[in-house]
């Protein structure tokens, strides 16, 4: 067993400020920014802050959510003539996941995406080499967990890919509530629902260790105390999200993610990241449950519950009251239809099925999927 930390994460309101003491004179940063992050303001900080330590920058504003291949390679160009030293993301898990895959190809000109983005268990993929640029995330969402995560999600004709390095890991990470307290509702809900995701399955996991457990457990009952109160605004509950959202990248890092991420990723063309996994994450426990209930049994009891049976409904019982959709509330059932002996077979080949309790079938995933789609 074993765990693993590469980033040092500064935390607390106005730790943007730290930038500051991580950037050298003359150091050439390359800043990655959602719309958002400019809007608000808090790019500039990012700006004075590099050069009030003396760097020179250049700016890349507007990632798309849910990045694509093609964004990034409309990216590279830019950052190549740069030629940036350190590498800032400010904002959500899309523009840092986009600003960790342009790093990738930025550091090592000459690689393939289709050699090292994985998307089947099955398919041989070459380690990636050696990266070498600094990068530091700072999330304004609170959910993908990427700024401590040692992956980069990117689609490709409505699937995702994933490369994964710990080099991939950032160097530092800074969590500044002021960011996700202008999260829109949404946003505050499908990221904080991804938090929750990320936890259980990286408790449920075959590889999951008592450290990966005391991250997924603290992030678990966070979620369930605060989110509600964090997506009406709170601020103290957005930013015990906040820092949630990363304990539980934390958790996933080591302990790895299942079955719900499995079947969200090939999913992806239906809608963001966070929300699917909410909409799959009841129907994917009912399964697991049946056939491996121990690790589902523990962390209820671990969060002060009865059983697992209480678990599941208080699961249910969260998305009813964020008022999260079934399936067929956003995709039309034809396409659905159409499309669905692909996913499930593309699930089933997801590396991530690796690590969830139960090894699933084809038939079986369809089945969930299905499922997930009536609402039943
Ligand atoms: P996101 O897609 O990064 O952001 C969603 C939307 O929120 C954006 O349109 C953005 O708008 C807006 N937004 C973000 N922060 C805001 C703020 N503070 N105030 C106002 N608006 C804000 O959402 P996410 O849930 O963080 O990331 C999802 C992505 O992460 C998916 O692609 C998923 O696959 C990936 N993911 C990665 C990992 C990993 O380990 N790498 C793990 C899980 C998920 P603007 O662009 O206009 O600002
Ligand atoms: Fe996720």
């Amino acid at each position: 067993m074993r765990f693993f930390l590469k980033t040092t994460i500064f935390l607390g309101r106005g730790s943007l400020s730290n930038i500051s003491k991580l950037i050298s004179e003359n150091e050439r940063v390359i800043v990655f920014s959602s719309k958002s992050m400019e809007k608000l303001g808090f790019l500039k900080e990012v700006i004075n802050n590099i050069e009030n330590a003396g760097g020179v920058y250049e700016t890349i504003v507007g990632v798309p959510p849910e990045p694509t291949i093609e964004n990034v390679e409309e990216i590279l160009p830019k950052v190549r003539e740069f030629k940036p030293d350190t590498f800032i993301a400010i904002g959500g898990g899309s523009v840092i996941d986009v600003a960790k895959a342009v790093k990738v190809f930025y550091d090592v000109p000459d690689l393939d995406f289709d050699n090292v983005a994985v998307f089947s268990r099955f398919q041989k993929v070459n380690p990636l080499p050696k990266l070498k640029s600094k990068f530091i995330a700072i999330p304004s969402t609170s959910g993908a967990g990427s700024e401590v995560s040692a992956a980069s999600v990117i689609k490709k004709g409505g699937t995702k890919y994933t490369i994964v390095s710990p080099d991939l890991c950032p160097d530092y990470a800074i969590l500044d509530p002021r960011l996700p307290e202008n999260m829109p509702k949404e946003v505050a809900r499908n990221s904080g629902l991804d938090v929750l995701v990320h936890a259980i399955e990286a408790y449920v996991s075959k590889v999951a260790t008592p450290f990966s457990d005391a991250y997924a457990l603290r992030a678990a009952k966070i979620i369930f105390e605060y989110l509600e109160k964090s997506v009406e605004g709170d601020s103290e509950a957005r930013e015990m999200v906040h820092y949630a959202a990363t304990m539980a990248g934390i958790a996933f890092l080591n302990g790895r993610l299942g079955l719900v991420h499995a079947m969200s990723h090939k999913a992806a063309w239906i809608g963001p990241h966070g929300l699917i996994n909410a909409i799959l994450l009841p129907y994917v426990m009912e399964f697991n449950v049946k056939k491996a209930p121990e690790r589902y049994d523990s962390l209820a009891r671990e969060l002060g519950l009865k059983d697992v049976e209480e678990l599941y409904l208080k699961i249910v019982d969260l998305n009813e009251r964020l008022g999260v959709p079934r399936l067929s509330d956003l995709v039309d059932e034809d396409e659905f239809m159409e499309r669905l002996p692909e996913m499930a077979r593309k699930a089933y080949e997801d590396p991530l099925v690796a690590f969830n309790p139960v090894e699933p079938s084809v038939e079986e995933i369809k089945e969930i999927y299905l499922k997930a789609f009536r609402g039943e």
